[in-house]
């Protein structure tokens, strides 16, 4: 990409730059949840709960995991904690947030806590899950006060694609165990909608610069000696 940009000398060479990038974008995201998927439908035959996540920086993949719920009898160990406690300790760092996490499912109530807490900066996920989730049901994935009230721990929140290939995690699930997922569609756990996103939203000049420090804050101070302020 940075080979294209620096070929990219007019107005129209940026356009098709945009557009490109748009398209890169898309393809990776949907490479990653296609992954995704496929590791999901894994677990279920292994007779985990059927729920993978996939965590990225850039194309590098940094973590990957299935729920391990069932095999460690142990209901914290959702896929999503799985995945940012390996990525935590892979990249000695506390803070995610330049990275994506994909996860097949909506996230629930507590690993969308966890994202806010390891800062991750894009969240996209397939199914909905307007029971348990921790977006569609209690709003902790785009909840602001945890930002603007504590900035030296959580970051605003993060871009959000919500739906994304719903369809196909869907019928993948369904290729897995019609019975069982059947059943799951039929009480409303989890629905396939049309894909939307929320963006970040637009930060003023002092916004801004108060988030341009507080890395270096978090990372000499609030991280290092607890978050005491
Ligand atoms: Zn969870």
């Amino acid at each position: 990409m940075i080979q294209i940009k620096m070929r990219a000398s007019c107005a129209g060479d940026l356009k098709l730059l945009n557009r490109m990038e748009c398209k890169i974008s898309d393809n990776f995201d949907r490479q990653m949840m296609s992954r995704c998927i496929a590791l999901s439908v894994k677990s279920g035959i292994e007779r985990e709960y059927p729920y993978a996540a996939i965590l990225c920086r850039g194309s590098e993949v940094i973590a990957e995991s299935t729920n391990k719920v069932a095999h460690d009898h142990d209901v914290t160990r959702h896929a999503e904690v799985v995945v940012i406690c390996e990525a935590q300790r892979r990249l000695r760092s506390i803070s995610l947030s330049d990275c994506v996490m994909y996860v097949n499912a909506e996230p629930c109530v507590y690993c969308c806590y966890a994202m806010r807490e390891s800062r991750i900066g894009r969240v996209v996920y397939g199914l909905r899950s307007p029971q348990m989730g921790g977006n569609s049901r209690w709003n902790v994935l785009a909840d602001e006060v945890l930002s603007n009230k504590l900035p030296e721990v959580f970051d605003p929140p993060p871009e959000i694609v919500a739906g994304f290939m719903a369809s196909e995690v869907e019928q993948a699930l369904l290729n897995w165990n019609p019975f069982v997922w059947g059943t799951i569609i039929k009480r409303g756990l989890f629905v396939a909608g049309p894909p939307d996103s929320l963006k970040r939203r637009h930060q003023s000049l002092a916004e801004r610069v108060t988030r341009a420090l507080l890395p270096f804050l978090r990372r000499t101070v609030f991280d290092r000696f607890g978050r005491w302020i």
